[in-house]
């Protein structure tokens, strides 16, 4: 994922680190606001433990082992908590001239029923830590815990519920492939190279027709002290889902997540997901003061710095979206 004009004043990361500790959260109140719920109980053990599952690999990049076999465990996965899945991609060229095999993985549940929601989230890994600290690990991969398995890994669970307990409505997951290897630190970045997966989608999509309700793309959706803000593509393309959402986040008791603040454009997967007609919003960490999630393409995107609090609050609140649907 890629933001146009990423520069953060020292301020800003010093201000950030200081209301870090304000906003401490307990999880047990959490939970006890969590009543009336119409959805299953996501677990967020269960989550942690598929993202686990993912990092455990190595770095899913496009071409190496890790990423074969992840591939190969998503399918399983998928199709053990009785999903349709198909593998959809072609030979794709990235921005470097490399060429690999997309993959972007596609889970349909409940096919007959016209109502249909989309909920996606990238499974690769981006190649390089480019934003670390350290320029001498720039060039080197990380485990992508949050940017990438974090949104998978939720899906995972919810995919698990929903085979135990139907919801009314159809959903569709679909995992994105080389959404993170775009072209970083450009003056003028080509938003065209982030997101290969969901433009191809977008236009397999755009010729067979296909419809649903609205999407929901997660990104970065389980780092401690997560914050989602209101980007302009989801509140520009769909007010409505994004009123829905985070209201839905206030109410269960993920207020402190789900914050109603707008942010900048951010080219992520929901921007292909509109360009198919349908209307999709990004769950993603960020705000436009302190930028995206702290270690974002750092090495200190690792297992040690997931925090199952805001898988819950993620998968929860999704979870609670998709059930209240008729
Ligand atoms: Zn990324």
């Amino acid at each position: 994922m890629n933001k146009k004009l990423l520069i953060l004043p020292l301020f800003a990361l010093i201000a950030f680190y200081a209301c870090q500790n304000k906003t401490n959260r307990n999880v047990d109140e959490n939970v006890e606001k969590a009543t009336g719920l119409v959805s299953p109980d996501f677990n967020a053990d269960s989550a942690y433990a598929y993202t686990k599952a993912q990092v455990d690999f190595g770095p899913r990049i496009p071409g190496t082992t890790a990423h074969q076999k992840c591939a190969d465990y998503l399918v399983v996965k998928l199709r053990t908590f009785g999903a349709e899945v198909s593998i959809q991609g072609e030979q794709t060229q990235t921005y470097d001239r490399k060429s690999f095999q997309l993959k972007n993985i596609v889970a349909i549940f409940n096919p007959g029923q016209k109502k249909r929601i989309l909920i996606t989230a990238h499974w690769d890994a981006r190649p390089f830590s480019d934003q670390d600290t350290d320029p001498a690990n720039h060039a080197k991969p990380f485990d992508a815990a949050n940017d990438g398995a974090s949104g998978v890994a939720v899906i995972l669970e919810m995919a698990r519920q929903i085979q135990q307990k139907q919801p009314d409505v159809g959903v569709d997951f679909v995992l994105w492939d080389l959404e993170d290897y775009g072209k970083a630190n450009d003056e003028t970045p080509d938003e065209t190279t982030w997101c290969l997966g969901s433009q191809y989608w977008a236009k397999k999509a755009n010729a067979k027709g296909y419809k649903a309700l609205y999407g929901i793309n997660l990104d970065m959706v389980g780092g401690g002290n997560a914050q989602f803000t209101q980007d302009e593509i989801s509140r520009q393309a769909a007010p409505n889902v994004v009123n829905k959402v985070w209201n839905i986040g206030n109410e269960i008791g993920y207020a402190s997540y789900f914050t109603k603040i707008p942010s900048g454009k951010l080219v992520d997967d929901h921007l292909w997901m509109n360009k198919a007609g349908i209307p999709s919003i990004d769950i993603i960490h960020y705000n436009d003061n302190s930028g995206f999630y702290i270690n974002w393409h750092t090495q200190l995107d690792n297992l040690a710095n997931i925090d199952k609090n805001t898988l819950k609050a993620t998968g929860q609140t999704v979870l609670e979206v998709i059930y209240r649907e008729k």
